[in-house]
């Protein structure tokens, strides 16, 4: 039954081509398949510990030109504050509370995102999409055995319409795993890799006296609630401040022309841009910077998720420049409860 399943779900994307462990026949994206192979092991000897009772998902992260950096290894998970707080498969506002093995890896890795390579044990959803797109990741290998799951069967045309196009638009190369078989078999390959956008993206000076305080009334003068914005004073790798202001984006690849025709850029649960606090977090983390204060502004009350997605990060003080949601209306009441308990200093500015 499993089998026709993984056979009826899994030859819609495959490229009818497969590496074998002896091949390393597509140069530098797969050159080690017993690499990868105990890579993907890693991640499967953990999934059984995540605490969601029915989509348990691994996810383990490596950059194979950075050795020295060791893989880290994720499951999908609750932040840790939100324990003792709420059951396990509570709401917090629109979104789950577990914040996805993809981006937990990310947020996690040790290494240099850029260029790295991601194993994970399921097809991965398409807001994990655009994180990775956004992360710099290269690479994304799937478990086959991902692919024999329910959530395949269920979300399969999200998979195919959404997450690879996001991949694909990323240039991101998408391989399936055999661990039994040791083979490795494309979705899609690209050689070159679209560079997460740097467009949407300001760095400003910190002059003598400058604080959060003082700059967030300029960028509301400036910018409003037309668009969806957040800022932080970050430190970069060399040590030096800089203001990095980020707004929403499309992930890379895309532009506004490719949803002309569609009128809604955004496909039942999942849309396609990517707000703004999860796209500077995983800019900073992306480029070796620091938040020296933990401090991140926010133009507008973010989303139930992008609020889950920071936790996940680490942050713990948000200040909000409007009252105005961003497109999402329940991270008022995600953002109140998480203020309530006190899992969240805000400030209002
Ligand atoms: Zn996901």
């Amino acid at each position: 039954m499993f089998e026709t399943l993984f056979r009826k779900h899994l030859h819609r994307f495959l490229l009818g081509k497969t590496y074998h462990g002896t091949e390393s026949s597509c140069g530098y994206i797969v050159n080690d398949i017993q690499t990868i192979i105990a890579r993907m092991q890693d991640a499967v000897d953990v999934v059984l510990t995540s605490e969601h009772q029915t989509s348990r998902v691994a996810a383990c992260i490596f950059n194979p030109v950075q050795p020295e950096a060791a893989p880290f290894v994720a499951v999908n998970s609750r932040p840790a504050c939100l324990k003792g707080h709420l059951e396990w498969d509570a709401r917090l506002g629109a979104s789950s509370q577990f914040i996805h093995a993809e981006l937990a890896a990310i947020a996690g890795f040790g290494g240099d995102l850029r260029g790295s390579h991601l194993c994970v044990t399921d097809p991965f959803c398409p807001n994990c999409a655009k994180n990775i797109a956004e992360s710099g990741v290269r690479t994304v290998y799937i478990d086959h055995k991902g692919f024999q799951k329910d959530f395949i069967a269920r979300n399969g045309d999200e998979f195919q319409s959404m997450s690879m196009l996001v991949a694909e638009r990323a240039g991101i190369s998408v391989y399936v795993v055999n661990r039994k078989e040791q083979t490795v078999t494309p979705i899609r390959e690209f050689v070159a890799q679209t560079r997460p956008s740097p467009s949407a993206i300001e760095f400003f000076d910190i002059r003598d006296g400058m604080t959060l305080e003082k700059v967030i009334p300029d960028f509301k003068t400036r910018i409003g609630t037309r668009e969806s914005w957040a800022l932080a004073f970050i430190r970069e790798a060399d040590g030096s401040p800089r203001g990095l202001l980020v707004f929403e984006a499309l992930p890379p690849g895309f532009t506004p022309a490719d949803f002309k025709t569609r009128g809604d850029s955004d496909t039942g649960k999942y849309r396609f841009p990517i707000d703004p606090l999860t796209r500077l977090l995983i800019t900073v983390k992306r480029m070796g910077f620091t938040i020296p204060d933990g401090r991140v502004a926010c133009g507008r009350v973010p989303s139930s998720r992008a609020l889950v997605n920071a936790l996940g990060f680490g942050c713990k003080s948000l200040i909000v420049a409007s009252r105005a949601c961003d497109h999402d209306p329940t991270g008022a009441d995600a953002l109140a409860f998480l203020t309530g308990k006190e899992l969240l200093k805000l400030e209002e500015i």
